[in-house]
């Protein structure tokens, strides 16, 4: 699904500048379901947005099934990213003066597809995940975990290849964590891979491995026993 090499990214800061990521090697198949793990700081996120194309490394090579990721044009990430990936964040990062189901059906629209179907396609993820009901409904007449099963059927709305989830369950009360967890395993039952970041041990341990960061450089990768989510909701 993704193989990374001896990738390397700084940020700027005045005249110098902080090597956040310090040679990264990572390989993810298609089926897995990975932590990343590691203090606050330590480029969980910067290496998520690069998986993402959110964001580019300054060396090493990044190959996403099958393709090289290196110097794309804005646009043609633009259609690569709506193509094979999927996003959710912890702060759901909806549109606040849109509903439900136009939330779901935004990606839908930026792949050209028709209204009608659009609709279809959103009603039939937003069932998925238990919210049919509540497909008319805005952001802030939804409860967290709601809102946060709102952004999982926005992400696979264009059945990505690869979700990705940047801390889903750090904004959630523990039990909605888990709920969001079980639907989330249920994805990965289903085939879809998954790569996650959280600080959070008991949310890892839901995953089938950890790769832990520490000071940009990976300091343990390990396959783990699931714990499965649906026993404690
Ligand atoms: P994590 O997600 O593990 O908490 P991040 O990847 O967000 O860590 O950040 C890693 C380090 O890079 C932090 O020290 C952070 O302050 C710094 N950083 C992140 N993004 C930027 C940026 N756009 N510009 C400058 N520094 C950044
Ligand atoms: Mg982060």
């Amino acid at each position: 699904m993704l193989k990374i090499n001896q990738l390397h990214k700084s940020y700027p800061i005045g005249d110098s500048s902080l090597h956040v990521l310090k040679g990264i090697d990572l390989k993810v198949e298609a089926g897995e379901m990975v932590a990343i793990m590691g203090s606050s700081g330590s480029g969980k996120s910067t290496l998520l947005n690069i998986i993402g194309m959110l964001d580019e490394a300054d060396s090493g090579d990044y190959i996403l099934d099958g393709l090289p990721i290196k110097d794309l044009t804005e646009k043609k990430a633009a259609v690569y990213r709506n193509k094979f990936l999927g996003f959710i964040f912890q702060s759901f990062n909806l549109i606040n003066y849109k509903n439900a189901l136009e939330n779901v059906a935004l990606p839908l629209y930026y792949q050209g597809m028709k209204r009608k179907e659009r609709q279809e396609k959103a009603l039939f993820h937003l069932e998925k995940v238990g919210l049919a009901d509540w497909a008319q409904h805005l952001p802030k007449e939804l409860s967290g975990g709601q809102n946060q099963r709102v952004a999982i059927a926005r992400a696979l709305a264009a059945n990505p290849k690869l979700l990705l989830a940047d801390e889903p369950t750090g904004a959630l009360d523990t039990t909605t964590s888990y709920e969001i967890m079980a639907f989330i395993q249920q994805l990965n039952d289903e085939g879809k891979t998954i790569l996650m970041v959280t600080h959070e041990e008991d949310i890892a341990n839901m995953c089938k491995r950890i790769v832990r960061l520490r000071d940009g450089v990976i300091m343990e990768d390990k396959k783990v026993e699931q714990v499965r989510a649906e026993q404690y909701v």
